[in-house]
């Protein structure tokens, strides 16, 4: 089997052990729900409902902002209790629509298509904008505008994300092995916008069952190959993945639309199943609940807008206490003081860990050793960019290319020495990102 990789990057301890085997569960959050106004890269969703309206699962109660912005559902029915700020995952603040949930789970009725492939491309977009489907990958960017790019006959791959390199993340392994018809007929949709374009489905080598599974339900594909990828961390991140495939290149100030890629992941690809063909708005996920400290690993399909604490307790609740919780995975994902905040779309894991071991280690000089030049797979200098951040050197953190940078962790992973490379070298990147946005 050809195995398809880049340069660089590490192999941490992946714990998907925890929680691999353990099938997708529906959970029916039991207390109101929170829908976030900004779930996504771009403009807030503008709330439509006011306090005391009902509404049903599937009813839309913010609309899109602007072009770059998506509409956000009910998850549940319910009656509006307010708008109001609510914690999110990263520790910031956000305006939230809550719904006191009435546990009838009420739905509007959905109008499926019998014939998606009748369908012209502008009403293709329409319904994903509709559905209001972004990024679940992490980043959240709207999906109809990746989808609307300045040329779209220069598009010649669409990659759909099946690496999930973060350690412990199990939910698009369960949802390729459980559904992986959804996966395909959504891709099916996609090709269907992109005539020049094949489809890759690009899964780790440490889900042979998947890439079983997938290979034999495109067989008769003729645009839809699956390419299994060397099982290595951030395999998943755009660039690497673009590269292990097509062997192209994109910087920072390109988009993958340059390299003629499109680029979505597992679930977001489902939710364009749901909304084009099952004319369902985005309203669930799947999200990891694992780690050393919970009592049940487990994998939920959740509605967006429940707490995380009625996820840990759908996992069976600590069976040790938590020195560090994390939302995300424990390379990209984002430490949590408290846990009383909202699944969104773009949600995939609550991780709690009984030691926090990057916390207990001690920081010393560095020994220059170089493993953190190897281990990156930006192929910068991590040593430098972060020496740079600490002074506060704006303009050699430039020229030596810290926006390249792809905050993957894999400098701090490797570092004896345990220093916080990738912390100090993400903080210069924001402060470079608000000057610019300052001029
Ligand atoms: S410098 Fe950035 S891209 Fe390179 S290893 Fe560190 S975090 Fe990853
Ligand atoms: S890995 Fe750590 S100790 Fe080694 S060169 Fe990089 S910063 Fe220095």
């Amino acid at each position: 089997m050809d195995l398809f990789t880049f340069k660089g990057g590490v192999h941490p301890y992946d714990g998907k052990e925890l929680s691999k085997d353990n099938p997708i569960k529906p959970l029916k959050p039991k207390n109101e729900l929170a829908y976030l106004v900004s779930q996504h890269i771009g403009a807030p969703a503008k709330p439509i409902v006011a306090k005391g309206d009902r509404v049903l699962a599937g009813q839309m109660i913010a609309e899109a902002g602007g072009f770059v912005s998506a509409p956000i559902y009910a998850s549940v029915s319910g009656t509006v209790k307010g708008i109001e700020p609510r914690l999110t995952a990263v520790g910031a603040t956000c305006n939230a629509i809550i719904v006191e949930n009435d546990g009838l789970y009420e739905t509007v009725k959905y109008t499926p298509c019998d014939r998606p492939e009748s369908l012209s491309k502008e009403e293709i977009r329409k319904k994903i904008q509709e559905a209001g489907v972004v990024g679940m990958g992490g980043a959240g960017f709207p999906t109809h505008v990746k989808l609307t790019p300045k040329e779209p006959e220069k598009i010649d791959y669409i990659l759909v994300n099946g690496a999930e390199c973060e350690p412990y993340l199990t939910s698009d392994y369960r949802r390729m092995l459980e559904e992986p018809e959804k996966v395909v007929e959504g891709l099916k949709v996609i090709l269907q916008l992109f005539d020049n374009a094949k489809g890759c489905i690009c899964i780790e080598n440490n889900k042979p069952d998947c890439i079983e599974k997938l290979s034999a339900m495109v067989e008769n594909e003729p645009r839809i190959e699956v390419k299994p990828l060397k099982t290595k961390y951030p395999q998943g991140a755009e660039r690497m993945l673009i590269h292990a495939v097509t062997g192209r290149s994109i910087n920072s100030s390109m988009l993958p639309a340059d390299a003629g890629c499109v680029v979505d992941n597992i679930d977001t690809v489902v939710a364009v199943y749901k909304a084009v063909i099952l004319g369902q708005p985005l309203m669930h996920r799947i999200v990891t609940v694992t780690g050393d400290a919970v009592e049940h690993p487990s994998n939920f399909y959740v509605p967006v807008g429940t707490d995380f604490q009625e996820l840990l307790e759908a996992a069976g609740g600590l069976k040790k206490p938590a020195e560090k919780i994390i939302s995300g995975g424990p390379m990209m994902g984002f430490a949590m003081f408290d846990i009383h905040v909202p699944v969104t779309k773009t949600t995939s894991a609550l991780l709690c860990m009984s030691k926090d071991d990057v916390s207990r280690s001690e920081t010393t000089a560095c020994i220059n050793c170089g493993k953190c030049v190897s281990a990156c797979p930006e192929h910068l200098l991590p040593t430098k960019l972060a020496r740079f951040s600490e002074h506060k050197e704006e303009d050699k953190f430039l020229a030596y290319n810290g926006m390249e940078c792809c905050e993957c962790g894999c400098c701090s992973y490797v570092c004896p020495a345990k220093r916080p490379l990738a912390q100090d070298i993400k903080s210069m990147r924001k402060i470079v990102l608000a000057n610019r946005k300052k001029k």
